[in-house]
């Protein structure tokens, strides 16, 4: 079978596939998968839920995910960051945050100040810090690299070139991101909407050993310094990098942390696609032998072990496990006939 796309959607599920004595091949044109390998790597089901609206009713599934982790990142000996994030901010919007995590039935623990400091030194005079554990990292680029190698360790073949369609596979697994080269094979990519992200990287900062959340940005130290981001573009589907509209994102990192306001950074930018309820489309296309893993939005690296699950069930009639029908491409209303296996 082929899967189109290399990213964290494609990778976990050719691994998954290769584990289920599947022979996969993977085509991508690109060196680098331009959403996963730019993104921050949190996997953060309680404050995805808490703070990007929309996903609330979702955090069920967020968890469910997040939990399928240790046992990939054991498999593909991917580093997972476990130590939690914390909530960064002032009084009043620490009290919101506290009442969001209270709808959620989830809570956090308040961080005396002395800790937030050792945890984050540098963060803004006045801050208080809420900590929730639930919520963990990875490293993308080197998660990249570990599930590929995984991957080809399992026999899974690689092919720097882009896939147009079915060809003689059994199956197409298509994890093209926001690529609409497949869009003439699997109409419902025409659906997805692109969201464009930038996202800053203070490459002498280190910000300390803890993900933070602000108000209007998160900072999440790393490899590469202290990453900040991210901007939400939705209908923009470049890579450009545009500095004039960063002025946002680099004033609430100077409030998290004063002393990145006159710092220096690098800019990367990459394009989620997004599904109208936030949810990725994993299943059966309205297409014969056609398997979508596309729209993860802003959590792809989240949902990825969940996604590679539910996709590898379609292919192998395996359980897909209960939250295979949230996914499914088919409810978003489009009275079709269901895939069935070539
Ligand atoms: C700034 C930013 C920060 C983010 N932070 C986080 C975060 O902290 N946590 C989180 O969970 N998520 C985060 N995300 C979202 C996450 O990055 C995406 O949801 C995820 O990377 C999507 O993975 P993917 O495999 O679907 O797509 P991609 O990573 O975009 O990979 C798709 C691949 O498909 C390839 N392709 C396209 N067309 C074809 C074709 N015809 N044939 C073969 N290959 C093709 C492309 O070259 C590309 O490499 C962030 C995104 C951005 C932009």
């Amino acid at each position: 079978m082929t899967v189109a796309g290399a990213g964290a959607l494609g990778l976990a599920s050719a691994l998954a596939l290769a584990d289920a004595g599947c022979a996969v091949t993977v085509c991508d044109p690109a060196n680098a998968p331009q959403a996963s390998s730019v993104a921050a790597g949190m996997l953060a089901p309680v404050f995805e839920a808490a703070l990007d609206d929309g996903t609330a009713g979702d955090l069920d599934l967020l968890l469910a995910a997040r939990n399928l982790w240790p046992a990939l990142a054991q498999r593909a000996g991917v580093a997972l960051d476990r130590s939690g994030t914390v909530a960064a901010g002032g009084e009043a919007w620490l009290a919101l945050i506290r009442a969001r995590l209270a709808g959620l039935g989830m809570r956090g623990a308040d961080m005396p100040r002395a800790m937030l400091e050792e945890m984050a030194p540098g963060v803004a005079p006045g801050l208080e810090g809420v900590l929730v554990r639930e919520d963990w990292r990875l490293e993308p680029r080197p998660a990249l690299a570990a599930l590929r190698a995984a991957a080809e360790a399992a026999g899974v073949v690689f092919r720097t070139e882009a896939a147009d369609g079915r060809g003689e596979a059994d199956w197409l697994v298509v994890a093209s991101g926001a690529g609409q080269g497949l869009a003439g094979v699997a109409p419902e990519l025409s659906t997805l909407t692109p969201i464009k992200g930038q996202i800053l990287a203070f490459l002498a900062e280190r910000g300390g050993r803890m993900s933070l959340r602000g108000e209007a940005c998160y900072a999440v130290p790393g490899a590469d310094g202290l990453a900040v981001g991210a901007t939400m573009e939705a209908g923009r589907n470049d890579t450009a990098i545009d500095p004039a509209s960063l002025q946002p994102l680099v004033e609430a990192a100077g409030r998290l942390f004063p002393g990145l306001a006159d710092a220096t950074f690098a800019i990367s930018a990459g394009v989620r696609a997004a599904t109208a309820d936030g949810l990725p489309m994993v299943g059966p296309s309205q297409a014969s032998g056609v398997i979508l893993a596309v729209g993860a939005r802003r959590n792809g690296w989240l949902l990825a072990p969940l996604v590679a699950r539910v996709a590898t069930a379609c292919v192998t009639g395996a359980d897909s496990g209960p939250y295979a029908a949230r996914l499914d491409p088919g409810r978003f209303g489009a009275a079709r006939e269901r895939t069935t296996a070539p």
